[in-house]
């Protein structure tokens, strides 16, 4: 695989990242995560205004703008040939001496970018769906920034692991945040969406935006407001949204079977027009 650092595209195993690097240190970055069909970028220009916000919420610069930032995608896109997967890219404050305080402004900032060769239209999860388990949201106060600091909710997602379940659905204050990397929602039994409104407690998803937008346009019925774990096992059907699984039913909450234990209709049909959508978007 060939992978793009500071500037170079080389072979992953000739890759290389400073160990004062203050991603590695610190967990002092952003990513993000563009999904990739037919060789081309699902909603590439929301990815971008996504990082700017992140960036400009840690003070960090920008390495690259956005017509360079999507030519190094492309070139990715070429040199893997990547037909359907995803492209992660990461921005961290670089290298400088270990120290909390942030280094001076001329330090410049790492970027790296990999592709990921992956199934995201036909995958065994979208067909039978997904069990979610509730595990206490321990992460910090600003979930709204995209950075790497992930230990957290890996360790939510291994308890729910335990528990049997695919991903943890993260509760806090006796209601339900998001998923580990995915945006959570339910179908009450009269038939309204509800997902948790944007605030610094959840990611602000951009498949959660366009999803949100396309049910609006099918004259669907959305609520954003916190749910909790009870409506959730009360729910007709649930769903989470994410750039790498577009819409992915949720079948079983907290061991709870919704409905038949199959997706759902409304999960269903968004996952068609999204995926209808992102392909005729694409760039
Ligand atoms: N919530 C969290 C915590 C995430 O990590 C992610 C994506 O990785 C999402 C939500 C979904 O965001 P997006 O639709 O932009 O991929």
């Amino acid at each position: 695989r060939t992978v793009y650092v500071n500037g170079e595209y080389v072979p992953e195993e000739e890759a290389k990242i400073s160990v004062f690097d203050r991603g590695f240190l610190f967990a002092d970055g952003v990513y993000e995560v563009t999904s990739v069909l037919d060789g081309k970028l699902v909603d590439f220009a929301g990815h971008m205004t996504r990082l700017d916000r992140s960036l400009n919420e840690l003070g960090m610069k920008r390495p690259v703008d956005d017509a360079q930032m999507e030519a190094i995608h492309r070139e990715l896109i070429v040199q893997n040939e990547l037909e359907e997967g995803m492209i992660y890219l990461q921005v961290t404050r670089g290298a400088a001496d270990r120290d909390f305080a942030y280094p001076s402004e001329d330090t410049p900032p790492s970027l790296v970018l990999f592709t990921q060769s992956k199934p995201l239209v036909d995958t065994a999860a979208s067909q039978n769906g997904i069990k979610v388990a509730f595990v206490d949201d321990i992460r910090w106060g600003r979930r709204d920034i995209k950075t790497v600091q992930l230990l957290a909710p890996s360790m939510c997602k291994m308890a729910a692991k335990a528990q049997g379940a695919d991903d943890a659905w993260m509760v806090e204050e006796e209601h339900v945040t998001e998923g580990t990397s995915n945006n959570a929602y339910i179908v009450t039994k009269s038939g309204t969406i509800v997902t948790r409104n944007l605030s610094n407690s959840i990611l602000h998803g951009i498949t959660r935006a366009a999803v949100l937008r396309l049910a609006a346009e099918s004259q669907m019925k959305v609520e954003e407001r916190p749910f909790t774990p009870e409506e959730a096992k009360d729910a007709a059907e649930a769903f989470v949204t994410a750039a790498s699984s577009f819409v992915q039913p949720v079948v079983e909450i907290d061991g709870v079977t919704l409905g038949d234990g199959k997706p759902g209709p409304i999960a269903k049909r968004l996952r068609e027009i999204y995926i209808a959508e992102a392909r005729a978007q694409a760039i």
